[in-house]
């Protein structure tokens, strides 16, 4: 083999090698792809669990779990932000139903109930 012949063969064979490696990259990107969606898939079935045993177990004073406590404070906190945003569009939150009511209505015209404004809690406890 002169010195063209072995030039020739040695950039055919890198340039296989390179194109193999493009391949062994993509296939080993498509594999890590999948385990990646698999193990999202697990994270959804965990979830799922999870809001299973939150129903079971939510009410019990001691669940055993601090993440039911830690979710159920979190669910206040998002009940508490719903108001301010309610508060801020210039509506009250039903009490009953949690529909956006208009802040003088004096029933929810969605399910009915009456509505205690703040100021009339404040006229009971002048009382
Ligand atoms: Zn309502």
């Amino acid at each position: 083999m002169d010195f063209f012949d072995k030039m020739v063969s040695t950039i055919s064979s890198t340039g296989k090698d390179l194109g193999e490696k493009a391949k062994e990259t993509a296939d080993l990107a498509k594999l890590q792809l999948e385990i990646r969606s698999k193990k999202d898939f697990i994270d959804r079935q965990y979830a799922e669990i999870g809001k299973k045993v939150y129903e079971e177990k939510k009410d019990m004073v001691n669940s055993g779990y601090e993440e039911i406590f830690l979710i159920k404070h979190t669910y206040e906190e998002i009940e508490e932000i719903k108001k301010e945003i309610a508060d801020l569009k210039g509506y009250q939150q039903c009490p009953s139903c949690g529909a956006n009511v208009k802040a003088d209505d004096n029933f929810c015209p969605k399910c009915g109930s009456p509505f205690t404004s703040q100021d009339d809690e404040m006229d009971i406890i002048d009382l």
